[in-house]
């Protein structure tokens, strides 16, 4: 009897321990899991911006930081090894052989800008080249000289071969610029490595344009401010919970230079070669797939308050505010919708 309690009392002993030590285990995981990393560094003209959870986060975020340089140095117009750089040399010419990626990426883009009426456009840069409002040397364009040069935004000459991988510019002197849908199409290259590292639950934020990975570890949803460009602050008027998503925001605001009291923005109208005059101070696009969020920024913001508002009631969503103080919400974001700021009229657009 004696002899069995023992036993009794050995195997209870080691069931003890083995129990406190899984315990310990599962604490170490789970407050691996939980920590918070954060990195920024610049690249695409902007701050780029990451937090990320758990025990890859860090591997993650370093290798999102090398792919955002490289998806940068592929694509980007002021760089003479890019894909686009070799496109728009040869323009008029021939075609040149580009990345796969380059030319998924282009076959979508021309598609997207020919559903956009001419209000998007991804062969302005000999336009926004000759304005240089994100130059140091920004300058105001005559008529005639907008008048030689909105010819050359054509979408429908940028001739892409899929077999072949290669891509040509029809006419000589024509220039993509991908500058519209760059950011968020980043945001997709930032959401396939979270995936591969196996990363949970990340924020990332590219000049403002946001992607949302997962939900917070605490199970909750991430909130996403959308800000008031007029009131010189970083805080936000308004708020959203959102997962799995892209936020992309476009404003006249965000890059610009004035002249005798006359702001001239970064948005180019490609119907009047001139930054779009638009009643829309800021508009905010949610979709999964950063390229369609970034593109319809964009597009909403030339296409103006009215026909941006058609989008939203015909099942786009996101937010945006007119230059009276209005603000318009799609139905969708009701649920987690938040006033952060008092003075502006709040309106969900139902579909
Ligand atoms: P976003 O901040 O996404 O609205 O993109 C603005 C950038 O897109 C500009 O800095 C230009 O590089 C480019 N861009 C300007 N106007 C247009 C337009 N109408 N269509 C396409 N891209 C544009
Ligand atoms: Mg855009």
């Amino acid at each position: 009897m004696k002899q069995q309690n023992k036993a009794l009392r050995a195997v209870l002993g080691a069931l003890t321990v083995i129990c406190v030590i899984a315990l310990i285990v599962f604490l170490i995981l789970r407050g691996r899991e939980e920590k918070r990393y954060a990195q920024a560094f610049y690249g695409m003209s902007t701050l780029i911006d990451q937090k990320a959870y758990g025990s890859k986060a860090e591997q993650a975020m370093q290798e999102a930081e090398r792919q955002l340089l490289a998806f940068e140095a592929r694509l980007s117009l002021y760089d003479a090894q890019s894909d686009v750089a070799a496109i728009n040399a040869t323009a008029g010419k021939q075609a040149v052989a580009v990345q796969p990626e380059t030319l998924a990426l282009l076959q979508q883009a021309k598609a997207l800008a020919l559903q956009s009426d001419n209000a998007f456009s991804l062969t302005l840069a000999p336009l926004s080249l000759a304005w240089g409002i994100t130059s140091e040397t920004p300058q105001i364009l005559t008529q005639a000289e907008i008048d030689a040069l909105l010819p050359l935004s054509d979408d429908t000459a940028l001739i892409l071969d899929e077999t072949a991988s290669t891509a040509q510019l029809q006419q000589e002197g024509q220039a993509i610029d991908l500058g519209g849908i760059a950011k968020g199409t980043a945001c997709n290259v930032v959401r396939d490595v979270y995936k591969q590292y196996g990363v949970k639950s990340a924020l990332l934020s590219i000049g403002g344009n946001i992607y949302v990975h997962g939900k917070k570890p605490d199970g909750s949803r991430y909130r996403i401010g959308f800000r008031d460009p007029q009131q010189f602050t970083q805080a936000s008027i308004a708020s959203v919970a959102l997962e799995d998503t892209v936020f992309a925001v476009s404003g006249g605001y965000e890059r610009y230079f004035e002249q005798d009291g006359v702001r001239y923005h970064h948005i180019l109208d490609p119907r009047t070669g001139r930054p779009a005059q638009s009643d829309i101070v800021s508009v905010g696009v949610i979709h999964p797939d950063g390229t369609v969020a970034d593109f319809y920024s964009t597009t909403l913001f030339v296409w103006g308050k009215e026909r941006a508002l058609e989008y939203f009631q015909q099942g786009g969503c996101g937010m945006l505010l007119d230059d009276n103080q209005n603000l318009y919400v799609s139905g969708h974001l009701k649920d987690s919708f938040e006033l952060v700021e008092s003075g502006y009229e709040v309106h969900f657009i139902e579909e």
